[in-house]
Protein backbone atom coordinates (compact mmCIF):
# COMPACT_ATOMS: atom_id res chain seq x y z
CA UNK A 1 0.00 0.00 0.00
CA UNK A 2 1.07 3.33 -0.61
CA UNK A 3 1.37 5.68 2.19
CA UNK A 4 1.32 9.97 1.45
CA UNK A 5 4.70 11.53 2.39
CA UNK A 6 4.32 13.26 6.23
CA UNK A 7 6.84 15.37 7.08
CA UNK A 8 7.31 14.49 11.31
CA UNK A 9 9.20 16.81 12.92
CA UNK A 10 7.90 15.37 15.87
CA UNK A 11 10.64 15.37 19.55
CA UNK A 12 10.22 11.70 20.24
CA UNK A 13 9.26 9.24 19.57
CA UNK A 14 10.17 10.46 16.44
CA UNK A 15 11.06 9.88 12.70
CA UNK A 16 12.79 6.41 11.93
CA UNK A 17 14.37 5.68 8.66
CA UNK A 18 12.88 4.71 5.92
CA UNK A 19 14.69 2.23 5.18
CA UNK A 20 14.90 1.09 8.78
CA UNK A 21 10.78 0.73 8.69
CA UNK A 22 10.98 -1.41 5.42
CA UNK A 23 13.59 -3.79 6.71
CA UNK A 24 11.42 -4.11 9.91
CA UNK A 25 8.18 -4.37 7.61
CA UNK A 26 9.89 -7.12 6.24
CA UNK A 27 10.98 -8.78 8.95
CA UNK A 28 8.02 -8.61 10.69
CA UNK A 29 6.33 -12.44 10.62
CA UNK A 30 9.33 -14.41 9.95
CA UNK A 31 12.54 -13.27 10.90
CA UNK A 32 15.60 -14.17 9.09
CA UNK A 33 13.59 -17.60 7.97
CA UNK A 34 13.20 -18.70 11.07
CA UNK A 35 9.53 -18.57 10.95
CA UNK A 36 8.69 -16.27 13.88
CA UNK A 37 8.87 -12.80 14.42
CA UNK A 38 11.49 -11.22 17.17
CA UNK A 39 8.08 -9.63 19.29
CA UNK A 40 7.75 -13.83 19.66
CA UNK A 41 11.90 -14.77 20.61
CA UNK A 42 12.93 -15.48 23.70
CA UNK A 43 15.55 -13.66 24.61
CA UNK A 44 17.52 -16.72 25.79
CA UNK A 45 17.73 -17.73 22.11
CA UNK A 46 20.92 -17.94 20.20
CA UNK A 47 19.17 -15.59 17.25
CA UNK A 48 18.24 -12.91 20.17
CA UNK A 49 22.24 -12.94 21.28
CA UNK A 50 23.43 -12.24 17.43
CA UNK A 51 20.34 -9.56 17.17
CA UNK A 52 21.84 -7.65 20.74
CA UNK A 53 25.43 -8.76 20.28
CA UNK A 54 25.48 -6.79 17.27
CA UNK A 55 23.84 -3.62 18.23
CA UNK A 56 26.51 -3.34 21.08
CA UNK A 57 29.20 -3.74 18.52
CA UNK A 58 28.09 -1.32 16.61
CA UNK A 59 27.49 1.17 19.03
CA UNK A 60 31.19 0.22 20.14
CA UNK A 61 32.31 1.03 16.81
CA UNK A 62 29.87 4.00 15.46
CA UNK A 63 30.78 5.54 19.03
CA UNK A 64 34.50 4.44 19.26
CA UNK A 65 33.61 3.43 23.25
CA UNK A 66 37.10 1.99 24.42
CA UNK A 67 37.12 -1.56 26.24
CA UNK A 68 37.01 -0.41 29.87
CA UNK A 69 33.56 0.67 29.22
CA UNK A 70 30.05 -1.63 29.45
CA UNK A 71 27.25 -1.02 27.25
CA UNK A 72 23.85 -2.01 28.61
CA UNK A 73 20.36 -1.70 27.00
CA UNK A 74 17.77 -1.42 29.98
CA UNK A 75 14.45 -0.47 30.55
CA UNK A 76 12.55 2.50 32.15
CA UNK A 77 13.74 5.37 29.70
CA UNK A 78 15.71 8.22 30.18
CA UNK A 79 13.68 9.08 33.67
CA UNK A 80 14.48 5.89 34.89
CA UNK A 81 18.38 6.46 34.77
CA UNK A 82 17.79 10.02 36.56
CA UNK A 83 17.02 7.87 39.89
CA UNK A 84 19.64 4.83 38.90
CA UNK A 85 22.45 7.13 38.41
CA UNK A 86 22.30 8.72 41.39
CA UNK A 87 21.45 5.27 43.07
CA UNK A 88 24.59 3.70 41.41
CA UNK A 89 27.23 6.57 41.54
CA UNK A 90 26.65 8.69 44.63
CA UNK A 91 28.48 8.60 47.81
CA UNK A 92 26.73 9.35 51.22
CA UNK A 93 30.05 9.94 52.83
CA UNK A 94 30.08 12.89 54.89
CA UNK A 95 30.42 15.85 52.97
CA UNK A 96 30.14 14.59 49.12
CA UNK A 97 27.54 15.52 47.32
CA UNK A 98 26.60 15.02 43.11
CA UNK A 99 26.97 18.37 40.80
CA UNK A 100 24.14 18.95 38.71
CA UNK A 101 24.62 21.67 35.48
CA UNK A 102 20.78 22.57 35.14
CA UNK A 103 20.34 23.71 31.89
CA UNK A 104 16.48 23.08 30.99
CA UNK A 105 13.53 20.81 32.14
CA UNK A 106 15.13 17.19 32.00
CA UNK A 107 18.62 18.31 33.78
CA UNK A 108 16.08 19.74 36.63
CA UNK A 109 14.20 16.91 36.25
CA UNK A 110 17.02 14.80 37.07
CA UNK A 111 18.36 16.77 39.63
CA UNK A 112 15.21 16.52 41.56
CA UNK A 113 14.77 13.11 41.28
CA UNK A 114 18.54 12.76 42.68
CA UNK A 115 17.88 14.69 45.78
CA UNK A 116 15.66 11.42 46.79
CA UNK A 117 18.76 9.46 47.41
CA UNK A 118 21.56 12.02 48.32
CA UNK A 119 22.68 15.92 49.06
CA UNK A 120 22.51 17.28 45.07
CA UNK A 121 24.42 20.52 44.42
CA UNK A 122 23.09 22.81 41.47
CA UNK A 123 26.20 24.38 40.25
CA UNK A 124 25.13 26.90 38.26
CA UNK A 125 23.05 30.13 38.46
CA UNK A 126 19.30 29.38 38.66
CA UNK A 127 17.71 30.42 35.45
CA UNK A 128 13.98 32.31 35.46
CA UNK A 129 14.00 31.04 32.11
CA UNK A 130 16.36 28.59 30.47
CA UNK A 131 18.07 30.40 27.26
CA UNK A 132 21.65 29.37 27.61
CA UNK A 133 24.58 27.71 29.00
CA UNK A 134 25.96 30.17 32.31
CA UNK A 135 29.78 30.56 31.58
CA UNK A 136 31.32 27.69 33.46
CA UNK A 137 33.44 30.35 35.31
CA UNK A 138 30.37 30.57 37.47
CA UNK A 139 30.20 27.39 37.75
CA UNK A 140 30.57 25.86 41.82
CA UNK A 141 31.78 23.14 40.90
CA UNK A 142 32.58 20.31 44.31
CA UNK A 143 36.05 18.95 44.10
CA UNK A 144 34.39 16.25 45.98
CA UNK A 145 31.44 15.46 44.51
CA UNK A 146 30.70 12.26 43.78
CA UNK A 147 30.07 13.33 39.61
CA UNK A 148 29.02 16.43 37.66
CA UNK A 149 25.89 15.31 35.52
CA UNK A 150 24.53 17.75 32.63
CA UNK A 151 22.22 17.19 29.90
CA UNK A 152 23.80 17.06 26.80
CA UNK A 153 21.00 18.17 24.84
CA UNK A 154 18.12 19.92 26.21
CA UNK A 155 14.75 18.57 24.60
CA UNK A 156 12.40 21.17 25.17
CA UNK A 157 14.58 24.63 25.04
CA UNK A 158 16.51 23.39 22.33
CA UNK A 159 19.84 24.08 24.18
CA UNK A 160 22.89 21.98 23.30
CA UNK A 161 26.32 21.70 24.59
CA UNK A 162 29.05 22.06 21.76
CA UNK A 163 31.89 21.43 24.72
CA UNK A 164 32.39 19.07 26.95
CA UNK A 165 32.22 20.18 30.66
CA UNK A 166 36.19 20.45 32.17
CA UNK A 167 35.56 18.59 35.50
CA UNK A 168 39.00 17.83 36.55
CA UNK A 169 38.90 14.35 38.11
CA UNK A 170 35.49 13.85 38.82
CA UNK A 171 33.50 11.54 37.66
CA UNK A 172 31.03 13.10 34.52
CA UNK A 173 27.83 11.88 33.70
CA UNK A 174 26.31 12.76 30.47
CA UNK A 175 22.15 12.44 29.06
CA UNK A 176 21.97 12.31 25.81
CA UNK A 177 18.87 11.12 24.85
CA UNK A 178 18.26 14.17 22.39
CA UNK A 179 21.97 13.99 20.53
CA UNK A 180 23.01 10.80 20.63
CA UNK A 181 25.28 10.04 17.82
CA UNK A 182 24.43 12.93 15.49
CA UNK A 183 27.96 13.79 15.82
CA UNK A 184 31.21 11.82 17.12
CA UNK A 185 31.72 11.89 21.16
CA UNK A 186 35.22 11.44 23.19
CA UNK A 187 33.67 8.72 25.15
CA UNK A 188 37.10 8.51 27.73
CA UNK A 189 36.09 12.17 28.95
CA UNK A 190 32.93 10.33 30.52
CA UNK A 191 32.36 7.59 33.34
CA UNK A 192 28.63 7.16 32.05
CA UNK A 193 26.42 8.16 28.98
CA UNK A 194 22.94 7.35 28.76
CA UNK A 195 20.56 7.85 25.93
CA UNK A 196 16.77 6.64 25.31
CA UNK A 197 16.43 5.48 22.13
CA UNK A 198 13.31 7.39 20.49
CA UNK A 199 15.07 10.27 19.13
CA UNK A 200 17.70 9.63 17.15
CA UNK A 201 18.94 5.85 17.09
CA UNK A 202 15.50 3.52 17.46
CA UNK A 203 11.82 3.62 19.31
CA UNK A 204 10.77 3.79 22.57
CA UNK A 205 11.20 1.00 25.25
CA UNK A 206 15.07 1.01 25.24
CA UNK A 207 17.85 3.29 26.65
CA UNK A 208 21.27 2.80 26.17
CA UNK A 209 23.96 3.38 29.11
CA UNK A 210 27.20 2.97 29.05
CA UNK A 211 28.98 2.98 31.58
CA UNK A 212 33.09 3.09 32.87
CA UNK A 213 33.91 -0.59 34.35
CA UNK A 214 35.72 0.40 37.82
CA UNK A 215 32.09 2.35 38.45
CA UNK A 216 30.50 -0.93 38.59
CA UNK A 217 29.57 -2.20 41.71
CA UNK A 218 29.12 0.91 44.06
CA UNK A 219 25.11 0.52 44.10
CA UNK A 220 23.58 1.79 47.34
CA UNK A 221 21.78 -0.91 48.91
CA UNK A 222 18.61 0.23 47.85
CA UNK A 223 18.93 0.38 44.49
CA UNK A 224 16.42 -1.66 42.77
CA UNK A 225 18.36 -5.09 41.32
CA UNK A 226 16.92 -4.20 37.08
CA UNK A 227 18.80 -0.89 37.79
CA UNK A 228 22.03 -2.04 39.03
CA UNK A 229 24.69 -1.38 36.39
CA UNK A 230 27.16 -4.59 37.87
CA UNK A 231 24.32 -7.08 37.89
CA UNK A 232 23.43 -5.81 34.15
CA UNK A 233 26.66 -5.85 33.11
CA UNK A 234 27.67 -9.20 34.43
CA UNK A 235 24.15 -10.18 32.57
CA UNK A 236 24.54 -8.43 28.95
CA UNK A 237 21.66 -6.62 30.13
CA UNK A 238 19.30 -10.32 30.32
CA UNK A 239 19.09 -10.06 33.79
CA UNK A 240 15.28 -10.15 33.25
CA UNK A 241 13.66 -9.95 30.09
CA UNK A 242 15.17 -7.12 27.81
CA UNK A 243 12.89 -4.73 25.41
CA UNK A 244 13.46 -7.16 22.87
CA UNK A 245 11.89 -5.77 20.02
CA UNK A 246 13.05 -2.21 20.70
CA UNK A 247 16.50 -2.90 20.71
CA UNK A 248 16.24 -4.79 17.26
CA UNK A 249 14.91 -1.43 15.89
CA UNK A 250 17.76 -0.04 17.36
CA UNK A 251 20.17 -2.63 15.80
CA UNK A 252 18.86 -1.69 12.47
CA UNK A 253 18.87 2.19 13.00
CA UNK A 254 22.76 2.23 13.96
CA UNK A 255 23.14 -0.10 10.71
CA UNK A 256 21.38 2.73 8.72
CA UNK A 257 23.62 5.12 10.08
CA UNK A 258 26.79 2.96 9.88
CA UNK A 259 25.79 2.66 6.02
CA UNK A 260 25.17 6.06 5.96
CA UNK A 261 28.72 7.65 7.35
CA UNK A 262 28.58 7.10 10.95
CA UNK A 263 28.78 9.76 13.43
CA UNK A 264 30.66 12.44 11.06
CA UNK A 265 28.26 12.38 8.63
CA UNK A 266 25.55 13.04 10.70
CA UNK A 267 27.38 15.27 12.30
CA UNK A 268 27.44 17.14 9.07
CA UNK A 269 23.66 17.05 8.16
CA UNK A 270 22.77 18.11 11.37
CA UNK A 271 24.99 20.79 10.75
CA UNK A 272 23.44 21.72 7.68
CA UNK A 273 19.70 20.86 8.39
CA UNK A 274 19.60 22.95 11.23
CA UNK A 275 21.42 26.05 9.47
CA UNK A 276 18.81 26.13 6.84
CA UNK A 277 15.91 27.13 10.04
CA UNK A 278 18.14 29.17 11.89
CA UNK A 279 19.69 30.93 8.84
CA UNK A 280 15.84 31.93 8.27
CA UNK A 281 14.99 32.47 11.52
CA UNK A 282 18.04 35.40 12.23
CA UNK A 283 17.25 36.83 8.37
CA UNK A 284 13.75 37.45 9.41
CA UNK A 285 13.43 40.84 11.07
CA UNK A 286 12.24 39.82 13.84
CA UNK A 287 9.30 37.99 12.58
CA UNK A 288 10.72 34.43 14.13
CA UNK A 289 12.65 34.57 17.14
CA UNK A 290 14.93 32.31 18.87
CA UNK A 291 15.04 32.84 22.09
CA UNK A 292 18.63 30.47 23.15
CA UNK A 293 22.01 32.25 22.84
CA UNK A 294 23.69 31.28 19.60
CA UNK A 295 26.57 29.87 21.22
CA UNK A 296 24.30 26.53 22.55
CA UNK A 297 21.25 26.75 20.02
CA UNK A 298 20.70 22.95 19.65
CA UNK A 299 21.01 21.30 15.73
CA UNK A 300 18.25 18.28 17.30
CA UNK A 301 15.71 20.46 17.97
CA UNK A 302 14.91 24.23 17.31
CA UNK A 303 12.31 26.35 19.18
CA UNK A 304 10.97 29.39 17.72
CA UNK A 305 8.48 32.13 18.79
CA UNK A 306 6.53 34.17 15.71
CA UNK A 307 5.70 37.92 15.67
CA UNK A 308 7.68 38.71 18.93
CA UNK A 309 9.73 37.49 21.24
CA UNK A 310 6.97 36.13 23.53
CA UNK A 311 5.08 34.47 20.73
CA UNK A 312 1.41 35.98 18.73
CA UNK A 313 -0.55 33.12 19.35
CA UNK A 314 -2.78 33.81 16.23
CA UNK A 315 0.16 33.95 13.81
CA UNK A 316 1.24 30.38 15.41
CA UNK A 317 -1.83 28.91 15.50
CA UNK A 318 -1.96 29.80 11.60
CA UNK A 319 1.73 28.80 11.23
CA UNK A 320 0.75 25.40 12.49
CA UNK A 321 -2.61 24.98 10.57
CA UNK A 322 -0.67 25.84 7.37
CA UNK A 323 2.21 23.40 8.13
CA UNK A 324 -0.50 20.48 8.81
CA UNK A 325 -2.02 21.17 5.31
CA UNK A 326 1.21 20.53 4.35
CA UNK A 327 1.78 17.35 5.90
CA UNK A 328 4.04 18.42 8.36
CA UNK A 329 3.38 17.42 11.54
CA UNK A 330 4.64 17.55 14.83
CA UNK A 331 5.86 21.09 15.02
CA UNK A 332 3.83 22.33 18.18
CA UNK A 333 6.47 23.55 20.62
CA UNK A 334 6.57 21.65 23.92
CA UNK A 335 3.20 22.68 25.98
CA UNK A 336 5.53 24.29 29.01
CA UNK A 337 7.19 26.57 26.32
CA UNK A 338 4.73 27.30 23.34
CA UNK A 339 5.30 28.39 20.15
CA UNK A 340 7.09 26.26 17.55
CA UNK A 341 10.32 23.09 17.93
CA UNK A 342 11.57 21.57 14.54
CA UNK A 343 13.22 18.18 15.85
CA UNK A 344 15.63 17.49 13.36
CA UNK A 345 17.20 14.28 14.46
CA UNK A 346 19.31 11.48 12.33
CA UNK A 347 16.34 10.41 9.96
CA UNK A 348 15.16 13.95 9.18
CA UNK A 349 16.27 14.36 5.39
CA UNK A 350 18.04 17.25 4.59
CA UNK A 351 14.90 17.58 1.83
CA UNK A 352 12.63 16.99 4.03
CA UNK A 353 14.19 20.14 5.96
CA UNK A 354 14.34 21.97 2.55
CA UNK A 355 10.65 21.46 2.66
CA UNK A 356 9.83 23.30 6.22
CA UNK A 357 12.12 25.80 5.41
CA UNK A 358 10.49 27.03 2.59
CA UNK A 359 7.18 27.31 3.89
CA UNK A 360 8.40 29.37 6.81
CA UNK A 361 9.84 31.65 4.37
CA UNK A 362 6.33 31.74 2.61
CA UNK A 363 4.67 32.28 5.92
CA UNK A 364 7.24 35.48 6.46
CA UNK A 365 6.63 36.74 3.22
CA UNK A 366 2.48 36.38 3.58
CA UNK A 367 2.15 37.98 7.33
CA UNK A 368 5.23 40.49 7.43
CA UNK A 369 3.96 43.28 8.49
N1 LIG B 1 16.22 13.28 28.79
C1 LIG B 1 15.95 13.98 27.68
C2 LIG B 1 17.01 14.88 27.13
C3 LIG B 1 14.71 13.87 27.06
O1 LIG B 1 14.44 14.57 25.95
C4 LIG B 1 13.74 13.01 27.62
C5 LIG B 1 12.42 12.85 26.99
O2 LIG B 1 12.07 13.45 26.01
C6 LIG B 1 14.06 12.31 28.79
C7 LIG B 1 15.32 12.45 29.34
C8 LIG B 1 13.07 11.40 29.43
O3 LIG B 1 12.96 10.25 28.68
P1 LIG B 1 11.81 9.18 28.91
O4 LIG B 1 10.52 9.84 28.56
O5 LIG B 1 12.19 8.09 27.96
O6 LIG B 1 11.87 8.77 30.31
Amino acid sequence: METKKVFNFGSGPAKLPQPVLNQAQRELLDYDGIGISVLEMSHRTSDFSKIINSAETLLRELLNVPENYKILFLQGGGTGQFSAVPLNLIDLKEGRCADYIVTGTWSAKAAKEAEKYGKVNVVNPKADRYTGIPDSSSWSLNPSASYVYYCCNETVHGIEFNFIPDTKDVILVSDMSSNILSRPVDVSKFGLIFAGAQKNVGCAGVTIVIVREDLLGKALKECPTVFDYKVQAENNSLHNTPPCYSIYILKLVLEWIKNNGGADVMEKLSKQKSSLIYDIISSSNGFYSCPIDVTCQSRMNIPFRIGNIDGDQDLEKLFLEGASKLRMIQLKGHRSVGGIRASLYNAVTVEETQVLAAYMKEFVKKHQP
